[in-house]
């Protein structure tokens, strides 16, 4: 899985971003072709839970026994 949302642009990707242009989905600044779909500043400015990625958190733990 990538991380953060964020990959390397290849030259196809590159074309196409250039032609259809993608839009960070908080702030609606134009994003550059390695963001998917959140700016690298409002990614870095989401509030963070603390939890440890290798042990189940609270969230997880609502939604995996959510029927
Ligand atoms: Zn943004």
């Amino acid at each position: 899985m990538e991380s953060g949302g964020f990959k390397r642009p290849g030259l196809l990707r590159k074309l196409f971003e250039f032609v259809f242009p993608h839009y960070c989905k908080v702030c609606g600044h134009r994003l550059d072709p390695s963001e998917e779909q959140l700016c690298v500043t409002c990614f870095l400015g989401m509030p963070r839970l603390g939890y440890r990625a290798d042990v189940i958190n609270p969230t997880e733990r609502m939604l995996l026994t959510e029927k």
